[in-house]
């Protein structure tokens, strides 16, 4: 496994903002992490990423495994050497990922420079390879241009290579797609599919849109409140989705041919961290909940085939 968390849990001051949360993604995989905001998916990249203390946020407990070593408990200088160059990071806002005053080439440029010790003329040739490959046409071109010179969709192209260029093995994608419109998105979408497979990388894809996930995810992990509701192969997943959660989730994905009206959100917004509800933190808004489910929080455990869920009364599925 390239990137394994395993029971991870995240303190900021005396607030617990994530507990217990586990996963795994593999070379050639594509992990959806899911859920509405609020629920710990961007503090579970910046974690990930080493960056926590940004936020006044450490890791209280777990493991982040990347190709064998616990990056939790490495400081931050040896963090460094992974940044960037092994595990890279595509934010959700281009304009606040590229520096305004320099051109878009130059940007990209430095990573192949600072990370693979190329030329200035080795760096250029393979950012025009970069930007060719992600569809920029006439990439030399663009490579003179100031990123306010650039489309939206051209913009997140850059910010894509700027994090291939380091050629990192892992790419945590915070919401990459959420600034675009429907047809930028797709078309991005796709091609993050096709860079990893062909280059055998990981992702882990953080998004609170289902779609997104239903169209490449290979594995899901569903996050409500902090904790993991939900984590399955994607297929199965949307097939017979088990945590109810994970089902509302669904439910709100637009379809073809859907009559007017029928499309519902769910009841109720997660909570802030300061007031999580005793019991599963999802009781409040289920329609399944129980008794039990407001007193006791259900147990994350193993399915037989492949996953994890934590519910009382899980939908009806192949679950053991
Ligand atoms: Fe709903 Fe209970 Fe399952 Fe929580 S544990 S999701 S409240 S059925």
């Amino acid at each position: 496994m390239l990137l394994s968390v395993e029971d991870l849990s995240v303190h900021i001051g005396v607030i617990n903002p994530l507990s217990d949360l586990s996963f795994g993604v593999d070379r050639g995989q594509i992990l959806g992490l899911v859920g509405e905001s609020g629920s710990g998916k961007s503090l579970t990249a910046m974690a990930v990423m080493g960056l926590l203390p940004l936020i006044g946020g450490r890791i209280s407990a777990g493991r982040i495994l990347f190709d064998g070593t616990d990056l939790a408990k490495l400081p931050e200088a040896a963090l460094r050497g992974y940044r960037g160059r092994r595990i890279a990071l595509v934010t959700q806002n281009p304009m606040t990922a590229l520096d305004p005053v320099v051109r878009v080439g130059r940007q990209v440029d430095v990573m192949g420079r600072m990370h693979l010790g190329l030329s200035a003329d080795e760096a250029r040739r393979r950012t025009i390879e970069l930007l060719t490959r992600l569809r920029i046409p006439e990439a030399q071109a663009v490579c003179e241009a100031y990123p306010h010179q650039l489309s939206g969709g051209m913009k997140q192209r850059i910010v894509i290579a700027i994090a291939l260029a380091g050629e990192p093995d892992l790419i945590v994608a915070d919401e990459p797609t959420t600034a675009l419109d429907v047809t930028v998105q797709a078309q991005i979408i796709h091609l993050l599919g096709e860079l990893v497979r062909d280059r055998g990388l990981g992702m882990l894809l953080i998004t609170h849109d289902m779609g997104v996930v239903a169209q490449v995810c290979d594995q899901v992990a569903v996050l409500y409140a902090g904790r993991l509701a939900e984590s399955r192969p994607a297929e199965a997943l949307f097939e017979h989705p088990l945590h109810p959660y994970t089902s509302a989730l669904i439910g709100c994905i637009p379809r073809d041919g859907m009559a007017p009206g029928s499309l519902h959100g769910i009841a109720g917004a997660v909570p802030s961290v300061a007031r999580y509800p005793a019991g599963c933190r999802f009781h409040p808004r289920c329609p399944r909940a129980g008794e039990i489910c407001a007193r006791q929080t259900p147990e994350l455990t193993e399915l037989t085939g492949a996953g994890r869920l934590a519910c009382h009364f899980p939908l009806e599925g192949t679950h053991g």
